[in-house]
């Protein structure tokens, strides 16, 4: 027998073994960890499968050392759809496997749970738990929810606390208050009480209905509901709803770190044991939540992009919430749609799929429009609240004075004066997006990039946004010794501008730069919540699922650059960005009002959108793409290849390009180009793009080139890649 082993390595094929002396054939299913010799080192692999015979000769085949795991960590349905994902999206099977996995079980730490429950120890039964509580908070109510459980509970069940309840478990047990014992399956506690949540509308119903009734069967959706709508009461009732029937529920999520709120709903509402999967977690929690999922004993997994691969052994409904955002797609390595797999995941696990959005991407719109997805409706904001109209104030007539025009600061005086926050939106961080020299035009750009510098202030320093490269800020111009000028607005000037013009309002700025600190984020959020401070200054961390039930007014500062954007998507995410900033205001019963100030307020896209809404946009969107024909009425690939030669790209690409040709299949090639932005951190870069009618002829096409292309002499100086379904075309 010969093991077909997957190895974290970029190489596109399997690697062979021997079994491992003295083992049972029947250890070796699919989906186990394998010890392997690799070189002179040794390796954790992947058992793919099993065959009779290798290519290799016999006395090259090496044997594999020793079987990890009793039980497979990938078992066959997740197997075969990272199998799957593997081919389609021409990444190396090995690194895709491994990308499923916690980094702990990457390195070959053991994955068995031990069956073990908390308890108090005679100790702990001792502590008054209320004498505690001033001084140690987290520490009391873990004592009063392992008291309420005489035979204990599982660790698991603590994650209902919330807050840090790990680090509370440890110090627990450091002063043996608790203890760990073997569990003897005594069934489980109701880990909390959940909070009731609102009564649903007409709308929420009908949705959750549809969804409930397709348990048990593969049934994408698209939620279409206006922001603030209600969507994620939905996804509590459909949640509940699969966890009644002993389902397990995914919910995908763009970013975690960015919405606590959003979590303590689910922990709140529910009162079920969930998991939380996402990057930003320490190796071990990351384990024990993969555990959690793998062995049910977590009903809800929120997680972001990558959760997409969780081990969910009752697989019963996944949600994939703000179903239109970028970060769904990977954008460099493994290449793939979070988004896409999770309909593909449904559908292999016989689960109803829900896409979740206020402005849905145009494909998913357009899988509706196609009968492929069934639409669900939310309308109206619940009770009274109503979207905010949009006006535009024209910076041809207004001219804005560091930023901001003058209807725009009346506007913020107004709804101050009325006790309102107010937001304001700029997607540029920093100071200013460029240093310009008045006397000769000189702008200070990027050594290793064809990018101007944008000036940081508050550090003094002038920072590429594209490679991370730093340099003083000069005083003069070093080509003719003229004063420079910062050119432009970022969101620290603009929090200077409202420094200057409300100096008694505290302005809150909430950016990339200014959350660094961990902490920092949750903080600057409580400072709004508590009404603390009133104005709030941020870039799209702002729209991405926060609740400001106190903004009344949002100010949309620039948007005008993605009217001109050359890329595919680039007014679609325009108008997704408006609309989901716009929803940030008026949210509970106080009505909104949302100013966007544009140079082009007549720019056609502009005016479709405010006239028509996001429906009326996308047809007209999908108009364009389909005239143009781009997706969703075709299909791309896109070989991105760069070199720190100039010409080396390009000439690989010239000759992927021949070997393309040679197939003869029903595909486009457009280019090879240069990207966009030629130059990036030192390095030149170049793209080919592969368009077809349909995916059949674009993956026959793939497969094969893609080894073939490996095997160009001029791949050797290059680094190249090849994007399905990109994202982005530069
Ligand atoms: P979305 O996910 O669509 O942005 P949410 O579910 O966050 O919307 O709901 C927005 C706000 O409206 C929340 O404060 C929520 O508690 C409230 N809400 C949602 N559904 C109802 C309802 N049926 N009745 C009253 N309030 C509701
Ligand atoms: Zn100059
Ligand atoms: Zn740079």
């Amino acid at each position: 027998m010969v093991l077909k082993i997957a190895l974290n390595a970029p190489l596109r094929r399997l690697f062979d073994y021997l079994p491992p002396h003295d083992c049972p054939p029947d250890r070796l299913r699919p989906g186990i960890r394998i010890l392997v010799p690799f070189g002179s080192r040794r390796r954790v692999g992947i058992l793919v499968e099993t065959a009779t015979a290798s290519e290799l000769p016999a006395n090259r085949l090496r044997r594999a050392l020793s079987i990890i795991d009793d039980d497979p960590v990938l078992d066959e349905d997740l197997l075969e759809l990272l199998c799957w994902a593997s081919r389609y999206y021409q990444h190396p099977i090995g690194e895709v496997l491994t990308a499923a996995l916690p980094t702990a079980l990457r390195k070959g730490r053991p994955s068995a749970e031990p069956a073990a429950g908390i308890r108090l120890t005679a100790l702990g039964s001792g502590i008054d738990s209320d004498a505690i509580s001033s001084r140690s908070p987290a520490q009391s109510r873990m004592l009063k929810f392992l008291r309420e459980r005489e035979g204990g509970c599982e660790a698991t069940d603590l994650a209902a606390l919330g807050g840090s309840w790990r680090d509370t478990l440890k110090r627990l047990r450091n002063k043996n208050w608790i203890e760990d014992f073997e569990w003897e399956g005594a069934p489980r506690q109701a880990p909390a009480i959940a909070i009731p949540g609102p009564q649903l509308t007409a709308a929420q119903h009908e949705a959750v209905r549809s969804i409930t009734g397709s348990l048990g069967q593969f049934s994408p959706y698209l939620l279409f509901g206006v922001t603030g709508s209600g969507k994620t009461e939905v996804y509590l009732e459909a949640a509940r709803a699969a966890a009644a029937r002993g389902g397990q529920t995914l919910v995908l999520v763009p970013e975690i770190g960015l919405t606590p709120q959003l979590v303590d709903r689910f922990r709140q509402r529910l009162g079920l044991p969930m998991a939380l999967l996402h990057s930003g977690l320490p190796d071990s929690q990351r384990l024990a939540a993969w555990r959690d999922t793998r062995s049910g004993a977590a009903a809800v997994i929120l997680g972001t992009r990558s959760a997409i691969f969780a081990p969910l052994s009752n697989l019963a409904l996944i949600v994939v919430d703000e179903e239109h955002d970028a970060s769904f797609k990977q954008q460099d390595g493994f290449r793939y749609s979070a988004r896409d797999l999770a309909v593909l995941r449904g559908r292999r696990s016989n689960a109803p799929v829900v896409l979740g959005s206020a402005t849905p991407s145009l494909e998913s719109i357009y899988n509706v429009r196609e009968g492929r997805y069934t639409q669900l409706e939310l309308p109206h904001r619940p009770g009274s609240a109503v979207a905010p109209p949009i006006r535009t104030v024209d910076l041809k007539h207004h001219a804005a004075t560091n930023g901001l025009s003058t209807p725009l600061v009346f506007a913020m005086k107004q709804h101050l004066d009325r006790g309102n926050q107010v937001l304001l939106y700029l997607n540029r961080r920093g100071y200013a997006p460029a240093l310009f020299c008045g006397g000769c035009g000189w702008i200070a750009a990027c050594r290793r990039c064809d990018a101007h510098m944008t000036l940081h202030r508050e550090a003094s320093q002038l920072r590429c946004h594209h490679c991370g490269a730093t340099a003083a800020v000069a005083a003069t111009c070093p080509e003719c010794a003229a004063d420079l000028h910062p050119v432009g607005e970022g969101t620290q000037r603009i929090e200077e501008t409202l420094a200057r013009l409300f100096p008694d309002e505290p302005v809150v700025r909430i950016d990339r730069d200014s959350v660094q600190r961990r902490g920092a984020l949750e903080e600057r959020l409580e400072a709004v919540h508590s009404g603390a401070a009133r104005i709030l200054v941020g870039t799209q961390m702002l729209t991405k699922g926060h609740d400001f039930p106190n903004v009344t007014l949002v100010g949309i500062v620039n948007a005008d650059q993605g009217l001109f954007g050359t890329d595919l998507r680039a007014s679609e995410r325009l108008a997704q960005t408006i609309l989901q900033v716009a929803g940030r205001a008026g949210r509970a019963d106080k009505p909104g009002e949302v100013l966007l100030q544009s140079q082009y307020p007549d720019h056609p896209l502009l005016q479709r959108l405010l006239t028509t809404g996001y429906r009326g946009f996308a047809e007209a969107a999908l108009s364009e793409r389909e005239a143009a024909a781009w997706p969703p009425f075709t299909y791309l690939a896109l070989l991105r290849a760069e070199a720190s030669a100039m010409e080396a790209p390009l000439n690989f690409l010239r000759a992927a390009r021949a070997k393309a040709e040679h197939f003869a299949l029903p595909v486009t090639l457009l280019g090879p180009a240069p990207a966009p932005m030629q130059r990036r951190a030192g390095r030149f870069r170049a793209q080919l793009l592969v368009q077809a009618d349909t995916r059949g002829p674009l993956q026959s096409l793939l497969r094969p080139w893609v080894e073939q292309l490996a095997e160009l002499p001029a791949a050797k100086k290059v680094r190249w890649a090849v994007d399905v379904d990109p994202g982005e075309l530069f």
